[in-house]
């Protein structure tokens, strides 16, 4: 069960790598570990990747067989090896991480005091901590729709949340995310939730936009833009 894994397509694959494996096939002090916690999606984007692969490096299926327990996550994390070589932590399953909304709160909680490494004493005495790990949620934005009880001050455990905009109007965002959850109301709208989401968890957290810069002409870049604007976050075109 591959609960953590890279993006790169290098292998090793993180899954059965140490840590200091992974220094040295990487040449670089710092990895980004993703996290995958369940399969569940209230979404069917038509791009969606697990249409195409059963993920991102050929030999390694992020397909759960079932959804890890918090426990099990934080063993296998813990297995993980020196924790300094980690330069971010990335909630970034192959479903949307948010389905277990309160599992990534609390795992986030758990990374954060794990990952302030002692560092020795200063020439007072003092014991040193190096900060902890970034933690980001990348998601889709529509959690309240699955769980409207989801506590959004509990956004404060990470340190950013990449929201997927996908589009710049409401009818183009449901033509290519196929959402199962909302309505036609306007304030069950996924397309407004996913907005309304982004704009009262940047209260909390630092928030940005991503949209995918192949699917999208430039003028509908432009036009995410300007929504990301609106909503007042910034914009990553991947
Ligand atoms: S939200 Fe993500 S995981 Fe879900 S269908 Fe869309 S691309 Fe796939």
């Amino acid at each position: 069960m591959t609960i953590f894994y890279r993006l790169d397509g290098a292998s090793p694959s993180f899954s059965d790598c140490s840590l200091d494996v992974l220094r040295k096939t990487q040449g670089v002090g710092r990895a980004v570990l993703y996290v995958n916690i369940t399969n569940s999606c209230p979404c069917d984007c038509i791009f969606c990747i697990r249409k195409l692969a059963d993920g991102m490096n050929p030999n390694e299926s992020l397909w759960l067989e079932r959804e890890p327990t918090v426990a099990e996550i934080k063993a296998a994390f813990e297995a993980r090896g020196d924790l300094r070589q980690i330069g971010e932590i990335v909630f970034c399953g192959y479903g949307e991480p948010m389905m277990r909304a309160n599992d990534v709160i609390e795992l986030a909680r758990y990374f954060k005091s794990v990952t302030s490494i002692p560092m020795g004493t200063n020439a007072n005495g003092v014991e040193r901590l190096s900060s902890p790990i970034p933690i980001r949620i990348n998601t889709n934005g529509l959690v309240r729709l699955v769980a409207p009880d989801f506590c959004m001050e509990s956004l404060r455990a990470v340190d950013c949340v990449s929201v997927s905009l996908n589009a710049d109007n409401a009818d183009e965002y449901m033509r290519v995310t196929r959402p199962r959850v909302g309505g036609a109301a306007r304030q069950q709208c996924p397309y407004e939730e996913m907005l309304a989401f982004a704009r009262d968890a940047k209260e909390y957290t630092r928030v940005v936009f991503s949209v995918v810069g192949e699917v999208l002409s430039r003028e509908q870049v432009e036009r995410c833009r300007e929504v990301a604007e609106g909503v007042g976050v910034g914009l990553r075109v991947r």
